[in-house]
């Protein structure tokens, strides 16, 4: 896998990943070349670009993705591989932007992501370390213990959720050993390798009658007189245009990329720890700093553990060393330990940090995920497919969450951001 190289999107150091080291083998799909014909065409080989091809061949289409790099090689192959369920904003904040009773139903719908990722790995047969062992938010003050229980009454009351617990300071350290304040632990989270899924998902794809091509850049979207997208070497004319491009997509719709912003968030994989395991209950962890951390067991006993954010295109020189100081801020015990593995890659956010999903005639996208698109990518692309095939009541449910533009245009909305994105981060350092 690691002989795998492509120009497209190589870099942040993929090649080092921990992933691409433990990769299930998986083949090459040639590159597109001459002109074909489909029913859809899907730019991009992340969770939401297959996932979206995978249903709509079952429901009959003829497919062709398009993948600039190789599968995986997005932020679906590169992630923290945490199982989140529900959207980034909170019970409490989709109340106040929608009110009860669509706040409940967005809710609902978004929780369907678990169940139909765990339905995939199961009905195909995907070996990617899922560990259904839940999920826990550290708070870094008493104040975020609050907090999380002023949601857990909201999602009881508007959610009619239940599945929320909140650990007292002591019973979250005999799950993780660092010192949080408290806790809440969402049993219905987990953990997974989230390139074999996504690998297995392309596997899953092709097995509907899929066709996948790798190395090939999608380059320009012609709309008039019908959809047809253009490679290097080739194109692809079809009926709909997915664009599953997530942060990395560019200028072929600038209608979509003007509302997700590209943010490099990092990630190390320690050597293994052994005895020295730091998480007992093998749970997923983050906490409540707004430049999270996120951290979790590999199924060989490594921390993986992501934290850094970095608002400038260019990565860190030496990403361990920029992930570093997070790590054992949290695990002073783990000071000095290896580490064997560190990469990073492209996280996208909207401003609202609710993803933005929806159609331009036949030209259908879903992105922005926020930082919590290991799930949720995948009942995107679902959704997607549904719309495609004629039934677009839940992508319009979701298409409802359209996010604002971030301020300043394509242009200044780089800066505009650093400087906010800044102040947040300076306020976890007061905080921490
Ligand atoms: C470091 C990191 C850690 C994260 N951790 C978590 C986590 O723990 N939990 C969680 O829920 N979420 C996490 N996320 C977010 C999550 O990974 C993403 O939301 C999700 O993977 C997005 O999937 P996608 O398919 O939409 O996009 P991607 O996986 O990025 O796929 C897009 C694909 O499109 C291809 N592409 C782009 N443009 C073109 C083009 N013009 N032509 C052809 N191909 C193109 C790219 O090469 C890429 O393969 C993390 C993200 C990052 C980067």
């Amino acid at each position: 896998m690691a002989s795998r190289s492509t120009g497209f999107n190589s870099g942040l150091d993929i090649g080092k990943s921990y992933y691409v080291a433990t990769a299930n083998p998986a083949p090459d799909h040639r590159a597109l070349a001459g002109d074909v014909e489909a029913d859809m065409v899907v730019v991009g080989g992340g969770c939401t670009g297959l996932s979206a091809a995978l249903h709509a061949a079952e429901r009959g289409l003829k497919v062709v993705l398009l993948e600039g790099g190789k599968i995986g090689w997005g932020a679906s192959g590169r992630n923290g591989g945490q199982m989140i369920p529900g959207l980034r904003k909170g019970a409490r904040g989709l109340v106040k932007s929608f009110g009860p009773e669509r706040a409940k139903a967005l809710f609902d719908l978004a929780f369907e992501a678990r169940g139909l990722v765990l339905d995939i790995i199961e009905r195909h047969g995907i070996e990617c370390d899922l560990r259904q062992t839940g999920h826990l938010v550290g708070a870094v003050t008493s104040s975020d213990v609050r907090d999380f229980e002023d949601e857990a009454e909201c999602l009881a009351k508007v959610m009619n959720f239940t599945d929320v617990e909140i650990l007292s300071a002591a019973e979250a350290r005999r799950m993780v050993d660092t010192p949080y304040q408290g806790a809440v632990y969402e049993r219905l989270g987990g953990h997974m390798h989230p390139l074999n899924y996504t690998l297995g998902l392309a596997r899953a794809a092709v097995a509907a009658g899929v066709v996948i091509h790798e190395n090939s850049v999608a380059v320009r979207l012609e709309r008039e007189p019908s959809i047809r997208v253009f490679t290097d070497k080739g194109s692809v004319r079809a009926k709909h245009v997915v664009l599953a491009g997530d942060a990395l997509l560019k200028g072929l719709e600038p209608r979509v990329n003007s509302r997700i912003m590209p943010v490099g968030n990092y990630i190390v994989a320690t050597e293994p720890l052994g005895a020295r395991n730091v998480i007992p209950a093998n749970v997923a962890v983050s906490d409540t700093l707004f430049v999270v951390n996120y951290y979790r067991m590999s199924a060989d006993g490594r921390l993986l553990f992501g934290g850094g954010e970095r608002y400038t295109p260019s990565p860190p020189a030496d990403i361990a060393g920029f992930v570093r100081p997070h790590m054992e801020k949290t695990f002073p015990q783990l000071k000095g330990c290896r580490i064997d593995h560190a990469w990073g890659g492209l996280v996208s956010i909207t401003t609202s940090r609710l993803p933005h999903v929806g159609h331009y005639g036949e030209v259908y996208f879903a992105h922005g995920y926020s930082g919590k698109g290991v799930i949720l990518s995948t009942l995107s692309g679902k959704l997607l497919a549904e719309a495609i095939t004629g039934d677009a009541s839940r992508l319009d449910l979701f298409s409802t969450l359209t996010p604002l533009p971030f301020p300043g245009g394509t242009a200044l909305r780089g800066p505009l951001y650093v400087l906010g994105m800044l102040w947040y981060a300076m306020r976890d350092r007061l905080r921490h």
